[in-house]
């Protein structure tokens, strides 16, 4: 008897992995390192388990609905989306496809942790010309994940994935 819950197994995380992120739509919710897990059970139960990001980012009822339409759309309506808050997502939890998707994309990425766990206080580049000569302008960018920075070589401003 030949076994149908491997591969329907691995459908089903390739397409929980492949629903973007809202705010950030170059960035699947995998590059962005909050999807934990991925199960289908016998009974054809899907279970997908997702760390968010920014406390009340309001991103994230939006990421349950469109996990939820893809997984339909594949013929999987068995779905729980379960939300896990610890450990804390961290920017370092993000793929480095993902920053490279952000860099592309005209966002700074979040810069990654030093040695030992160190926060260190590296410049934002300008992800147009890769300035390190950039300052900030507003905490927050165009959603509360982000600040908005302008670089002063070339003038643009630029939103920058702040590092938590
Ligand atoms: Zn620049």
């Amino acid at each position: 008897m030949v076994t149908t819950v491997a591969p329907a197994a691995d459908e089903v995380r390739v397409v929980v992995a492949a629903v973007l992120d809202p705010e950030v739509p170059v960035l699947t919710i995998e590059d962005l390192g909050i999807l934990r897990d991925v199960t289908l059970d016998d009974a054809g139960h899907v279970e997908v388990t997702i760390t968010p990001t920014y406390s009340g980012c309001p991103a994230m009822d939006a990421i349950t609905d469109d996990v939820m339409t893809a997984l339909a759309d594949h013929g999987f309506d068995d779905v729980g989306v379960r939300l896990v808050l610890a450990p804390a997502w961290t920017t370092d939890w993000m793929s480095d496809a993902g920053k490279q998707k952000l860099l592309d994309y005209g966002i700074a990425p979040p810069q990654p942790r030093g040695a030992g766990g160190v926060l260190v206080a590296l410049s934002v580049r300008c992800p147009q010309c890769g300035s390190a000569d950039t300052c900030e302008l507003s905490r927050f960018g165009s959603t509360a994940c982000k600040s908005l920075w302008v670089c002063t070589v070339c003038k643009e401003p630029f939103d920058h994935f702040k590092r938590i």
